[in-house]
């Protein structure tokens, strides 16, 4: 198996950090203030195995039953082990060919046969390449590194035609403008919907994702998870998360700043002549005909700006660009202008 490569996390400070979908904007006060004046002797015990406080926390929230929700140490953890739980036929498992690269890392790890349906020219889902036998579907709503959403009418679509096999609908950057597949939880007991704290909630350094599915999908991830290590959320995360899922005022006007900061940099890349797809993430995957992508990411980052580049066919014309704050934005569009103007 070719491991996953996670974006650089240098070690640098005075760099402009866009590279791996991190929120800009610090968690919400609730959890710095927790976080400031919680006792570190309680970590001599161990965390609660069930995570029950950010468990009813995340059911509360979503006004979903406590055993609709499963929690793991980031998305990963919970995809990963959805993985194990549930893809273990003879059957292909589906993914677009074009998506988040963990998802064929697993499949090789585990040994679960996969086919790679093509998204279009525009880089859309075809919902039709998902109406046939398969192992399982995994979808990323909005997709990545793409940002471009698909309609949970086409998810439905799918849902209806894959009653026998278990579908993943990775919404990691949902909260951003895409449309949830929650509402279909209840209707299709195949259907799993996971998400993360790293992103909208900006506390990716606390690695909390869950799932939330019927309660039959929930007790089988269980099961593997207490077959494999009972202990995975530690105690911080767990209690930080809960207090993070409380401030929705907070988290909403975060999310918000974000989106108002992405659609002003869409008008100003568009300008400039970049092309890119309708982003509804905090990322944009934008190209510039005629410009070397490599080149321009190598240059950027010569000038402490990090933003993702991979190399790999299609990919290799793009710069993926998180949405940090205006003003990091306004670093990277003065970078653009003055290298457009034969400054590099
Ligand atoms: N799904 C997608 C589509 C992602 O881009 C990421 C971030 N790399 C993840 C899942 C995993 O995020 P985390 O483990 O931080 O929750």
């Amino acid at each position: 198996v070719t491991p996953y490569t996670p974006g650089e996390q240098p070690q640098r400070r005075d760099i402009i950090k866009l590279n791996t979908n991190e929120n800009p904007y610090p968690p919400a006060p609730g959890v710095l203030a927790l976080l400031k004046n919680m006792d570190g002797n309680l970590f001599r015990k161990y965390p609660d195995p069930d995570a029950t406080v950010l468990v009813s926390a995340i059911a509360e929230f979503y006004g979903v039953d406590k055993n609709q929700i499963f929690c793991g140490v980031g998305s990963d953890d919970v995809l990963g082990m959805s993985f194990l739980t549930f893809f273990n036929g003879s059957k292909p498992v589906l993914f677009p060919d074009i998506t988040y690269s963990f998802y064929d890392v697993w499949a090789g790890l585990f040994g679960i046969p996969f086919e790679t349906p093509a998204l279009d020219s525009g880089f859309h889902i075809r919902k039709e390449d998902y109406f046939r036998e398969n192992g399982g579907i995994v979808i990323a709503n909005p997709n990545a590194p793409t940002g471009v959403a698909m309609p949970l009418s086409d998810i439905r679509e799918i849902a209806e035609k894959n009653r026998e096999s278990v579908i993943i609908i990775d919404e990691a950057y949902v909260d951003f403008g895409g449309e949830t597949a929650l509402p279909l939880v209840s209707e299709f007991k195949n259907l799993l919907v996971v998400r993360t704290f790293s992103k909208s909630r900006s506390m990716a350094g606390m690695r909390i994702g869950f799932a939330i599915g019927d309660e039959n999908l929930i007790s089988a991830l269980k099961r593997v998870k207490y077959s494999y290590n009972s202990y995975t959320l530690n105690m911080p995360s767990i209690l930080l998360g809960a207090e993070s899922v409380k401030d929705r005022k907070y988290f909403e006007e975060t999310v918000g700043k974000i989106v108002k900061t992405r659609e002003r940099v869409k008008h100003e890349l568009r300008e400039m002549g970049f092309v890119f797809g309708d982003s509804m993430t905090n990322f944009l995957f934008v190209k510039k005909p005629g410009t070397d992508a490599g080149k321009l990411f190598r240059a950027l980052k010569d000038a402490g700006i990090y933003v993702r580049y991979f190399d790999k066919p299609v990919l290799r014309d793009y710069l993926r660009i998180t949405i940090g704050t205006d003003e990091e934005m306004n670093r990277l569009l003065d970078f653009f202008r003055h290298a457009f103007s034969g400054g590099v």
